[in-house]
This record gives structure tokens, sequence and C-alpha cells, in this order.
């Protein structure tokens, strides 16, 4: 890669620290810092990997835009994510975790350290890289969707779907997310739209049977969302059927819950040339360990998890991967 052509790669030993030239030499990278990355660095430091971990864009990840977490193992009254995270943290650097802002935004897996690349100016020569990205949810991109965050419009059913029990939401998309979605909300709500864009749903057909068997929930077929409205958070969702087609019709619902399920995007691109990922992205690990394809780079939490992406399962996986991690250099001494 041209990019690491002028680089010191002499491997000048430098103890985890600052380096002559512009190259850091670390033990362990951990990239990343929602529950997955920040486990990692807790499990990491405590072994003496004296792991560095880069926060990128969203310190706190995902859990940092919700607003209560009730679901967490640990936290009998609920705590809210940003408190969690900010917990998490501190946990971390409690066991002498270099936890620093900066983004990962390019690497080379080509050789036996990796290298990684934060904003674009400092590099990092690691001997293990544990990889802790997420994935980000996707949005309709409409300007509602912004004004009502933490107010009525979520992308998570389990972690908000308690705060509208006994109400009226609405669940857009087609695929098993949706369905799964729209099953988990349905024994909590009064009543379920499934807003799908298509003539039909894309979910496995189990999923979409059993979508098709609860009463409370209703199909709402060649729909697209045009707008939320409400004084104090979502009361109400604007739909066109049929959109674009001489038949486009403006339908209102009353809802006081939006949740989007299209899909998330696993945040994977940079490491995309050398890890080997499925169709849409998530990085495929040797289960039942967090090991990819190139040694020495792990994978933990939602950016290789597109069936559970929970805290506590991001978490778990965020151990599993400093243990691997631990357990790559031990082999790699003997
Ligand atoms: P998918 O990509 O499968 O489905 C996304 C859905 O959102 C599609 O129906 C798509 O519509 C719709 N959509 C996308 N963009 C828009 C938009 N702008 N407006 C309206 N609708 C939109 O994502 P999922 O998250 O559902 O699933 C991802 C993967 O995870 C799949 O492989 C799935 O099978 C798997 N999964 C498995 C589960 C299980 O086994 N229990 C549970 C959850 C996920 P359209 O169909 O028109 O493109």
């Amino acid at each position: 890669m041209e990019l690491f052509k002028s680089m010191d790669t002499s491997g000048k030993e430098a103890k985890g620290e600052q380096q002559s030239g512009d190259v850091e030499k670390v033990k362990c990278l951990i990239i990343g810092s929602g529950p997955a990355g920040y486990t990692a660095a807790i499990y990491a430091a405590r072994a003496n990997l004296n792991p560095v971990l880069y926060e990128g864009l969203q310190p706190g990840g995902q859990l940092t835009t919700t607003t209560e977490v009730e679901n967490y193992p640990g936290y009998p009254e609920g705590v809210t994510g940003p408190v969690m995270m900010e917990d998490l943290k501190k946990q971390a650097g409690r066991f002498g975790t270099d936890v620093r802002w900066g983004l990962a935004t390019s690497v080379d897996f080509s050789g036996e350290n990796h290298m990684v690349v934060i904003d674009n100016k400092t590099t990092i020569k690691a001997e293990t890289v544990i990889i802790a990205t997420g994935a980000t949810a996707k949005y309709l991109g409409i300007e509602a969707e912004k004004k009502y965050a933490g107010g009525g419009v979520s992308a998570c059913a389990t972690c908000d779907g308690f705060f509208y029990k006994g109400k009226d939401v609405a669940v857009v998309g087609g695929g098993d997310t949706a369905a799964e979605e729209a099953l988990y909300l349905a024994g909590l709500c009064r009543k379920v739209y499934v807003i799908v864009r298509k003539t039909f749903m894309r979910a496995s057909k189990v999923m979409l049977y059993r979508v098709e068997a609860t009463e409370n929930i209703e199909v709402l077929y060649e729909h697209n969302t045009k707008d939320l409205f409400g004084e104090n958070g979502v009361e109400g969702a604007i739909l066109l059927k049929k959109m674009g087609t001489p038949e486009e019709t403006e339908v209102r619902i009353s809802i006081d819950g939006f949740f989007l399920a299209i899909g998330h995007t696993p945040n994977s691109r940079i490491f995309s040339d050398y890890l080997k990922t499925d169709e849409v992205g998530y990085i495929q690990t040797e289960a039942p360990s967090t090991k990819t394809n190139v040694n020495g780079v792990f994978a933990c939490g939602d950016v290789m998890d597109s069936h559970y992406r929970q805290a506590v399962t991001a978490a778990g996986s965020g151990c599993k991967a400093a243990i691997d991690a631990e357990r790559y250099l031990g082999e790699k001494k003997r």
C-alpha cells in the first residue's frame, strides 16, 4: 500500500510508547469505544497488554444515543446509555487503558505487525488489533427523524420498546429485523403497524408467518413514510401509499413510537481490503473465537454480529477478543 512506503517499519521496540518518526508500537490496539471495545480494554489491560483504545467518531458508540438501558445485567434500576458508557470507560481506565480521541482512517494488515493510521496522520504499529467499530443503523433521511430522536424515534425495539407499553407504534422495513422488532413490540404495545415499501416483505417465511398470525400487527404494504408529526414527541406519521404512481394517496396513522428497521451498516469499510466479510460487510470470524482471517486481528461486537446486536452480547464478544489477543501473543512468544 502506497501509504506505508515511507514509514519507519524497522521494528525498533519502544515499550508501547511513541517511537522515533511517526510510528508508535503497541501490543494491543483497540478500535472503537462501545461495550465491545471497552470490555476488550478491561480484559486486555488486566492481562498486561497495555491496550491503546481509539474512541472513533461516536465516543461511547450507539448506546450514547439511547436514553434508558434496562436490560444490561447489573443495573437493577436501569442506567442511561451515556452513563453506562462513562462507567465502562472509567473501568477500562482504572486498569491502565490508554483511551484516546481519534478515528482509524486506514489500515495495512499485510505484514506481521499491523499498521493502523489514525486521523490520516498518526501511525500505530500493533502486534494485535481488536476491531470493535460497531454498526450504524440506517435512517430514512427525513428531517423528522432528527427532530424526534429520543422522543419517539428509535432504531432499537429491544432497547426502547418498553417505553411504548400499551401504546401504538410503527416499524419501518420489510426484512427479518423489521419482523422481529414488530413481533417484540406486539408483545408490549396495543397496535403495531409495519410500513413496507414493496408489495411483499423480504423477511424469512417463518418470520412472515408469525407477523401475519399476530392479531395486533397490521402490515401496510406499498407505503412510504413522508413525515412525522406531534407537539411533544411523535403523535403520528404521514405515509404515501403507492408513492410515485397515479394512485398515490396520503395516509395518516396515529402512533407514539416510530421504529426504524431498514438495516444496519457495519463499520468495516476501512478493513475490507484485508478482512473477509459477508455480502453486507459484517466481518467474518472463526466461531467460537473472534479471530479474523488475518493473524493477530480480532473482531467483536456489532461489526461482526448481525444477529444479536445487544450491548451485553457485544461486551461478551469484547471479552473473548481480549482473551484471544492475549493467547495469540502468548503463543507467539513460545
Ligand atoms: P434487510 O436488508 O434484510 O432488510 C431491510 C428492509 O428495509 C427491506 O425490506 C428494505 O426494503 C427496507 N428498506 C431499506 N431502505 C428503506 C427505505 N429507505 N425505506 C423503506 N424501507 C427500506 O435488513 P435486516 O436488518 O432486516 O436484516 C439484515 C440481515 O440480518 C438479513 O440477512 C437478515 O436475514 C438477518 N437477520 C436475521 C434475523 C434472524 O434470523 N432472526 C433477525 C434479524 C436480521 P426492500 O425489501 O424494498 O429493499
